[in-house]
């Protein structure tokens, strides 16, 4: 089942507008990113979403654990009940980069998992999975350690119940031990979502330039067969961050884009 992850369509849409958008083109699931659904209101949302009968695939996003002294834990709480108000089938968490003026990643990193456990034991409270989606390596200094599923799924290990990774082809497509990490991950039922775009060879913008479905380089569906195989059968989420592009287009084509290269590409 495809799922329509809201930053694929920019800030064109309301969240309001997002839940509208996948009925209408017939997308079983939603996974809002929190600023939109709290502009929505976190109620209404809730109210909304319950009546169109979409799954949530999950709430994007908590995380950032080293961006202050405190773990960024008070908003990371809220995160956790916005996604239990939700039924989200997970929380997903972008973990964070280095602490501020350190070039210590190593530390990094123990911070992250110091605050990560932190939040699980809030997290497990409410019932609601935490989901630790590494970043591409491109992103190790600003936004996550995390850099790869098998880093992800050790931190899994220590970390104990509840916790689980996201596969997002955009940040693992490029490593020579993804399989075997699926695998892993699938065998210790890890696995707790799967992502799509897809990597443009000419990327311009690290962050916001991401390719659709078919347009890049990406064996989408080989990584689908490995996810599949390892015992993954939840809403597969497209994301597609793409400032000069698919963020201009009208949504409706986008999304109508996004179903016709699910059937065909992915
Ligand atoms: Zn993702």
């Amino acid at each position: 089942m495809l799922s329509l992850n809201t930053a694929t369509v920019g800030d064109q849409w309301t969240l309001e507008q997002c839940i509208e958008g996948c009925v209408k083109h017939g997308i079983g699931a939603i996974a809002p990113w929190r600023d939109k659904l709290q502009a929505c209101g976190v109620e209404k949302a809730v109210k909304l979403i319950r009546d169109s009968g979409l799954r949530v695939s999950s709430l994007c996003r908590g995380g950032f654990f080293t961006s202050d002294g405190s773990g960024n834990l008070d908003d990371n709480f809220r995160a956790v009940d916005e996604a239990a108000a939700l039924g989200a089938e997970s929380l997903i968490l972008v973990v964070g980069g280095l602490q501020a003026d350190s070039k210590d990643i190593a530390r990094a990193r123990e911070v992250i998992e110091e605050y990560l456990i932190k939040l699980l034991e809030y997290a497990r409270s409410s019932g609601v999975k935490l989901a630790i989606e590494p970043l591409h390596p491109m992103y190790a200094a600003d936004r996550a350690c995390v850099n790869t599923l098998s880093q992800a799924i050790d931190l899994c290990d220590r970390a104990g119940d509840g916790i689980g990774v996201i596969v997002d082809v955009y940040h693992v497509w490029w490593d020579p031990e993804l399989e075997a990490a699926i695998t892993r991950a699938g065998e210790k039922n890890l696995l707790l979502g799967y992502h799509i775009c897809d990597w443009l060879v000419h990327t311009e913008d690290l962050l916001q330039d991401r390719g659709m479905m078919g347009d890049g380089v990406i064996d989408l569906k080989h990584i689908r067969s490995l996810v599949e195989s390892a015992g993954y059968d939840g809403p597969i989420e497209a994301e597609i961050f793409s400032k000069k592009d698919w963020w201009n287009r009208d949504p409706d084509e986008v999304l109508k884009v996004c179903i016709e290269r699910f059937q065909t590409v992915v």
